[in-house]
This record gives C-alpha cells, structure tokens and sequence, in this order.
C-alpha cells in the first residue's frame, strides 16, 4: 500500500506527511466530519457518503450561515454535533431541526475548532471557504486525524507549520483540490523520479485577452467560469488566475518543492487535471470530466475507490486537447505567487489576505477587475518593504521559530494558536491596506 504514498524524504518529491495508519486505511466505517458541508465540495462529498452508505457515519457537520440546508443535512444524517459561525446562525438553526434531531450546535471558530478535534472522529474534510478554513485543519491537524484537504488557504498561509504539527501528532492530508489530486495520483511509487510537476489552468471566462480588454469586465462576466461550477470567491481567482497562483503554492507546500520545479499550462478543456514530469522526459497526466467527486470520492476512500462518482470521459467526443503557455504579462498572479514563495517570512500570508479583500471589492462595484492583482502586488511590496525595515530575513518561515520545534502536545497547541493570531493580525492589516489603496485612487 504504501507506494501509493509519496514519500517524505526522497530526492524528487518530499511530500507533506506520512500516511494514513493502517487501522485507518483497513476501517469499515470512518467517522467524518465535514468542515464546510453546504458549499459545493461538502455538497459533493455528502454525495459520495450517499453512494457508499456503509463506509461512513457522519460526526458533524459545520456550515457559516446557511442555516436552512445545514438543516436538511442534519434531518438526513443525524451527526451528533453541528457548528455555525454565530449565535444568531445558531438560533435560526435550533428552529430549523426536525422533531427529535437534537444535535449539539457548536458556535464560532472554537465551535469549529471542537468540530475538527472530536475524539470520535477519525476523518475531517476541511472544506470551509478562504482564509476562515486554517483554523479547522490546524484543530484537525493537533488531534492526529485525516485531513482530507479541500481548504489550499490552509497550506498558503500555514504550510510549513501543517507540515511540522501533522509530523509531531502523526495527522495524515490527503489533496482534495483537483489539480493536488491529479498529482498525487501520477506520483504514486515513482515521486523520487519527478522532476517537475505541471498544473493546468482552464485560463478562465477571460482567456486570450488583452490587458486593455480586462479594464471595463464586470463581477457578473468573471463569475461564469468555463469548465467549473464553484463559489464566488474561487470563480473570481479562477478569472484572474489567482486560483492558480494559490495553487502553485500549495503544491509547493504539499510535495515539498521549490516553486521553480512547479510549472502551470493552460489547457481550456480542463480535463488533463495536471501533470507529472519524470527524469526521462516521460510524463503521466490524470484525465476525467471536471467533477470534484473524483477527488474527494479518491481522499474519503482512500486507498480504495471500488467504483466510479462520476461521468465517464469520452476523449472521442471531446476530439481535441489543447494547450499554451500562461500569458503572464496579462495575468500577473502566477508570478506574484512565484515571488511569495522565494521571498517566505509571510508573504503568501500577505497575498492571499490582499487577494481576498480585492476579490469582495471587486464583487462589490469598487474597484476593476486588474486591480485586484494590483493590489496584491502593492501589499507585497509594502510587507517586503516592511521585512527589510524591521530588519528581518526575507526566508525565514512566517511560523517556525527554533523553540517551537521542539513544542509537543499542550504546548505545541498553544504556540499554534498563538501564531495563528499573528497571522489573523497580518491578514487585517494586508485587508486594511488594500482597501486605502483602492479607495485612494492609487489603484482604480
Ligand atoms: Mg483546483
């Protein structure tokens, strides 16, 4: 089984952790939580607990705010615990249960934190959207579980840090994002012979565009993605190429690469899902319709999936494959994200917060779409501009100092949650600075 696994300490590959136990792998029946569970990955996962009625029971379920179908949910599943984002959510919830569904409801990030940690929970799917996500898959990461890893802020802001705690209390992700997937499944026995990893980009509702052409586009145009359907934050960084640029790091992170060794290409029809380039200039790409069941069908029942979530691919009827290389000079953001990760000491900390507070400027009439990557390279340069002032390495990671590597349990914990107020502290500020920059004028 275990050449299933990429391995932690090759020369090609050093993926992010160790696998599964195999009193895991061998469980008849794991106990999940699902982080996230009315957006379209938790949507899509409860589809794969329908098909597989025998494979899991479900511990709890945690939604922000959508309250009415994180009902329907309970009154279906019946886990013994819910979590919400607040008290209001949480009253409207209560209202909402059927006669004798009477699950515990956990409120805010502590209720989501409770979520991730159940000691009767084997599995969490951390699914939440953006930033909010980290706390959940650190909580799961701490308690030793599986994390099937849909969340790729998770890794930008916290991937060193994921990497160290999941060695330390054995916590095992798996890639749910469908490009992480692809690859994991194209590394499986011969990671050591990797020599490049290749992401594909649909290109998005804007491909082929001048930078000209971008200025005028509006919220309602960049959320029809091609290939796609997924919320509105992910469509908006799809458009961009923002998602990539998220994504180059997280594979960076997940298989312990340098972002030199991570290439992107754009392929339109989105169904090579990514690409594994070996040392004999041989490469193995995953194909399949563009459905997240795959991989999250894949991670849940990892290592087996006995039968198949989705669509059959037809390559006939597709007929064609295309592929180009990313116009980098229209869409910056891949490259952005290739100088986050040379530069470390929380950069991509500093572009994904930028990114998220220029994604809901965007959507809400106030500034262009280009500025939404302007403004992240602004707030790069004034953090780089701030790590120099302060003296500080531009390498060092944003969360590992020399005392907490040597942290265990309680301690480890507490300097996590430490540190992931620190990181709560930047990204208020990175959002803060992107807002004066729009509203300046210096960017619209
Ligand atoms: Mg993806």
């Amino acid at each position: 089984m275990s050449s299933l696994w990429p391995g932690r300490k090759g020369p090609g590959v050093r993926y992010i952790t160790a696998e599964p136990s195999l009193e895991w792998q061998q469980k008849k029946r794991r106990s999940l939580v699902i982080l996230g569970s009315t957006g379209s990955i938790g949507r899509s996962a409860l589809d794969i607990v329908r098909a597989n009625p025998d494979a899991f029971r479900i511990s709890g379920l945690a939604c922000a705010r959508s309250v009415n179908r994180l009902a329907e949910q309970a009154a279906i599943y019946r886990p013994d615990y819910l979590a919400v984002l607040d008290t209001e959510a949480a009253d409207a919830l209560k209202k909402l249960l059927p006669a004798g569904c009477t699950p515990e409801i956990l409120v805010g990030q502590e209720g989501y934190r409770t979520l991730a940690s159940l000691p009767e929970a084997d599995t969490v799917l951390s699914s939440q959207a953006g930033t909010a996500g980290l706390a959940g898959t650190l909580a799961a990461a701490l308690a030793g579980k599986v994390i099937c890893l849909a969340n790729k802020e998770s890794l930008v802001q916290a991937g060193d840090l994921l990497r160290h705690v999941c060695g330390k209390t054995g916590a095992s992700i798996l890639p749910v994002d469908s490009e992480h997937f692809a690859l994991f499944d194209c590394l499986s026995g011969r990671e050591d012979d990797a020599t490049a990893l290749i992401l594909t980009a649909s290109g998005g509702p804007f491909r082929g565009r001048s930078a000209a052409e971008l200025e005028d586009v509006t919220p309602a145009q960049a959320l029809k993605h091609p290939n796609w359907n997924m919320g509105a934050k992910i469509t908006i960084d799809s458009a961009t190429l923002m998602n990539k640029a998220l994504e180059l790091i997280e594979a960076c992170q997940l298989y312990g690469l340098s972002p030199d060794r991570v290439q992107v290409l754009v392929h339109p029809q989105s169904i090579v899902h990514s690409l594994v380039l070996f040392k004999d200039a041989g490469m193995l790409a995953q194909l399949a319709m563009p459905d997240m069941r795959l991989p999250i069908g894949n991670c849940l029942l990892w290592p087996r999936v006995e039968k198949s979530h989705i669509a059959p691919l037809s390559l006939a009827r597709i007929g064609s494959l295309t592929f180009s290389e990313v116009d980098n000079a229209v869409f910056p953001a891949i490259d952005l994200a290739r100088k986050a990760m040379q530069v470390r000491s929380g950069m991509s900390i500093v572009l994904n917060a930028a990114d998220e507070a220029a994604v809901q400027l965007f959507l809400d009439g106030r500034c262009s779409f280009p500025d939404i990557t302007r403004s992240v390279a602004a707030a790069m340069e004034h953090h780089l501009m701030g790590i120099r002032a302060g003296g500080r390495s531009e390498q060092t990671p944003f969360c590992l100092s020399e005392s907490m590597l040597a942290l265990e349990g309680t301690a480890l914990a507490e300097a996590c949650w430490q540190m992931l107020g620190t990181m709560d502290a930047l990204q208020e500020e990175t959002a803060a600075f992107v807002r004066s920059f729009v509203q300046d004028g210096t960017a619209c």
